[in-house]
């Protein structure tokens, strides 16, 4: 695979960054992740937004908008990838030890993408297993989980729980005991027909499949709540699943003991969001069905 790093494409060996750059000193950076479905990114203009309010919730300059765009097409074209998963990240930069971003004289930029690795059919059919994890999400005080930093220890630390429970997602809390997020996703469920999923103010990444799945069951009549929910509501629900990028939405068979059926309200949600991916790609890509 070839690598965008700063400003040109190189070969992933020759691809390497200082050890005295702040994103490896200090997680000091900020990345995205996206994922393209035939040549196309889904939503690229909403992932770039969000790298840039990242951006500016760390005062961290990053290249234009215009300039990340033609390096993340390049990239891709380069290494002939078509169905894929597009990471961006923009760290503050080498510079001498010590935490003051101003040591950092320009940031370190890379784009790197790989074959989209799929997560097993068997997941879909048969749901993850969830954990609720005992770290709690950083305060939005802290650092603010609208940042998508790559200061990421918060959530690993959940992840590491997870993994030791043999589940493949782990639910943090905040601080008050609200339910927030999945390690690397966003929580729904489903009570009495209405989905409800962790506002904002609870201190979440404001996911951008997230955001889809809301508008798109709203735009199908469904009622869907944003508050402040305690595992409890949850542990109650019909139905439970995660949305991400990668996985767009996953359906959960299992909530520390409490089981549940891969519901039907999931399954259409489902299948609304792919068929908006659908619509997306066919606009962006000039294909006619
Ligand atoms: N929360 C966290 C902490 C994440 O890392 C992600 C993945 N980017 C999400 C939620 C889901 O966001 P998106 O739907 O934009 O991928």
């Amino acid at each position: 695979m070839n690598i965008f790093l700063n400003d040109r494409l190189v070969p992933e060996d020759e691809a390497t960054v200082s050890v005295y750059d702040h994103g490896f000193l200090y997680g000091d950076g900020i990345y995205e992740t996206m994922r393209s479905y035939r040549g196309v990114v889904f939503m690229i203009e909403r992932h770039l937004d969000r790298l840039c309010r990242s951006a500016l919730f760390i005062g961290l300059n990053i290249p234009e908008k215009s300039e990340i765009k033609r390096a993340v097409s390049l990239t891709l074209k380069q290494n002939n990838l078509s169905e894929s998963y597009v990471r961006i990240t923009v760290s503050r930069g080498k510079g001498a030890i010590g935490i003051d971003p101003d040591l950092c004289k320009a940031v370190t930029f890379v784009v790197i993408t790989e074959p989209f690795r799929k997560y097993p059919d068997e997941l879909y059919a048969e749901g993850a297993r969830l954990i609720l994890a005992k770290t709690r999400r950083n305060s939005t005080t802290a650092v603010d989980p609208r940042i998508k930093s790559l200061n990421f220890l918060n959530n690993i630390l959940a992840k590491i729980e997870a993994k030791e429970s043999d589940a493949h997602e782990a639910i943090m809390l905040n601080s008050e005991g609200f339910i927030a997020e999945g390690t690397v996703s966003n929580i729904f469920f489903v009570k009495n027909g209405i989905l409800f999923t962790p506002s904002v103010k609870v201190g979440i990444l404001d996911g951008i499949t997230r955001e889809i799945v809301i508008s798109s069951a709203r735009d199908h009549g469904m009622r869907v709540e944003e508050g402040e929910y305690r595992p409890d509501d949850l542990l109650k629900a019909s139905e439970v699943f995660f949305t991400n990028t990668s996985a767009e939405i996953m359906p959960v068979s299992k909530v520390e003991n409490v089981n549940f059926g891969i519901g039907e309200i999931t399954s259409l949600l489902h299948t609304l969001y792919q068929d908006e991916v659908q619509k997306y790609i066919d606009e962006h890509s000039g294909y006619q069905p």
